[in-house]
């Protein structure tokens, strides 16, 4: 027997209709390339989303072809979120700091129809523009007034110009849920990227999970700014479950720097705000040299790489902000866990608070999680063992766009790349991505374990533990650091640093001062590119 409940298909275009009608002034605030603070409202955003299909429509789109995007977070951004996705196209949002090449290869493969770009990637674009075969429209996101007359990229129209004199009405078009909505490539640290391809199902069911007070607990309260760039996942679905909760939304655009991120926080009254740990170091840098204090901000949810627990004390203690740490990945859209604490932890000392809190956190509903060791056979709940983190969802991949690298699925499950404890009270701690993990004479050590004690010295801005090849124990680790400015630190300092917060043989080696660890496009260090700069490098116990 069915059930007798109305059958409404779960629609991107939904929830712009509904932040238009239950919060049609709810402010959206953006700082611009041009440099200025923009404003406007959900009403706005719902009248020129609709604009943005007509256009789409007058240029003869067929349904899922590819919109992409270069640019910053700001509204005209979230106007192709909705009205890309909403009249059926998928939109595409390519990463800017990736190498053109790259650009290039990703454009080509997703088979991009049209471009929208910020006038900042202007050059990037000139530099590709001919070698992206498949792309026939390119949109400068600005109005006529700021569009260069000698672009030399054929075709180039004002996104103002193109969207502005459409008809305001559009009837958005009802389709399966499970049509696809937009793409994002990862970034491909082996082989070439492959995209995760999302569907109007998975992304409503992810901002609806990813609202949930144990999760971001976004509500109409909120003023939510991502700092986390929409090229990357989404903004980890912000713009969607902003919509859907009617939260004011505050856009960064280009300036991601720690003042401009601050200040940005203190005008707009930001109560909750969302990014990896590189964009906050910065900001709290900038803090403490000035003196600073946050007068609106609640949380901040850190993720994409393990947030240093110095940083989470940082935040609480410091400043009386709350940190959900959380962990997911483009194939997962992103979220997978965050970490909140359950009722009997209420009643524990800082400290013990503390322990659970640098953890990645419990699941989230609607992701299932497990661990394996090498022979496959599932790992107990005890926060000991340790193995390859697999997961199951309705926002996880199945496959891959194209059905590039083959059928990732291990009977079914999405293996992460990643190895982890879970405990018993369900919160999963990373130890490492598999790749990263040191192999020393048998024993596992885990880099992000290293590179959180480092960054808890007072003089370490940031800390990279890699293995480096040794005869007898296989690989050692050292770490690499970046110090604080003007800060004195010596190696015999910060290896003396390490006694007693960690078993002997997981010291490192050795300390290598380094300027700047080199950051990959999602502000991620590139483990990678460390080790060919370091590749001359000898250990000086081996
Ligand atoms: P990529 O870095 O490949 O572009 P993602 O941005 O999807 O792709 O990164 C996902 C990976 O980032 C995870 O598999 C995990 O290794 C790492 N990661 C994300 N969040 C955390 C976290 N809170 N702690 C530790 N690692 C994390």
């Amino acid at each position: 027997m069915l059930g007798l409940m109305q059958s409404q298909q779960l629609l991107i275009s939904s929830l712009i209709d509904f932040a238009e009608r239950h919060h049609g002034e709810g402010e959206i605030v953006s700082r611009r390339v041009e440099g200025d603070i923009h404003r406007c409202s959900y009403k706005d955003i719902a009248r020129r989303s609709r604009q943005v299909a007509n256009a789409l429509d007058g240029m003869q789109l067929a349904f899922g072809d590819r919109v992409a995007t270069l640019a910053w977070n700001g509204y005209r951004h979230l106007e192709l979120y909705f009205g890309v996705s909403g009249s059926g196209r998928v939109l595409h949002t390519l990463n800017p700091r990736l190498h053109p090449d790259q650009i290039v290869w990703i454009a080509n493969h997703s088979e991009d129809q049209v471009l929208c770009f910020d006038m900042s990637f202007l050059p990037i674009v000139k530099a590709v523009h001919a070698r992206c075969t498949t792309i026939k429209h390119f949109i400068a996101l600005c109005d006529a007034t700021n569009l260069p007359a000698d672009s030399g990229i054929p075709g180039l129209q004002s996104y103002e110009a193109w969207m502005g004199n459409q008809a305001a009405q559009y009837a958005w078009p009802e389709f399966d849920e499970n049509s696809a909505s937009s793409m994002c490539y990862t970034s491909g640290t082996t082989g070439n990227p492959k995209a995760a391809l999302y569907s109007h199902r998975s992304t409503i069911l992810h901002a609806w999970a990813g609202a949930m007070p144990d999760a971001l607990n976004m509500s109409a309260r909120d003023s939510v700014l991502p700092v986390v760039p929409m090229f990357h996942v989404n903004a980890w679905g912000l713009p969607y479950s902003a919509a859907m909760t009617g939260a004011k939304m505050v856009f960064p655009g280009p300036a991601m720097d720690g003042k401009s991120i601050f200040d940005l926080i203190e005008s707009e009254k930001v109560t909750f705000a969302a990014g990896v740990p590189t964009v906050w170091q910065m900001m709290l840098g900038h803090m403490q040299q000035g003196g600073l204090r946050f007068s609106t901000l609640k949380r901040t949810v850190i993720g994409g790489s393990a947030c240093p627990p110095a940083m989470i004390s940082a935040f609480n203690d410091d400043y009386g902000v709350e940190v959900l740490h959380a962990w997911g990945m483009t194939e997962m859209s992103p979220l997978g866990t965050v970490c909140t604490l359950k009722n009997k932890h209420l009643s524990l000392d800082a400290s013990q608070k503390m322990a659970v809190r640098i953890k990645q956190g419990r699941g989230i509903y609607g992701v299932d999680m497990k661990i394996i060791d090498e022979k496959g056979e599932e790992l107990p709940w005890d926060g000991k063992a340790y193995g390859d983190l697999l997961v199951k969802g309705p926002w996880v991949i199945r496959e891959y766009f194209k059905g590039e690298g083959g059928s990732p699925l291990v009977k079914g499950w999405f293996p992460t790349g990643d190895v982890a404890t879970i405990d018993a009270d369900g919160y999963l701690q990373i130890t490492d991505r598999s790749k990263d993990v040191i192999k020393s004479g048998g024993e596992w050590i885990s880099s992000i374990d290293v590179e959180n004690i480092a960054m808890a010295h007072p003089a370490v801005a940031m800390a990279a533990c890699i293995g480096m090849k040794h005869p007898k124990w296989d690989e050692r680790p050292v770490v690499v650091v970046v110090k604080k400015p003007g800060a004195d630190l010596a190696r015999e300092e910060l290896l003396a640093f390490f006694e007693g917060k960690t078993a002997k043989w997981q010291i490192p080696d050795d300390v290598i001062f380094i300027d700047a660890i080199p950051l990959g496009a999602t502000g991620k260090m590139q483990k990678v590119k460390l080790r060919e700069t370091l590749k001359d490098y000898h250990l000086p116990t081996a």
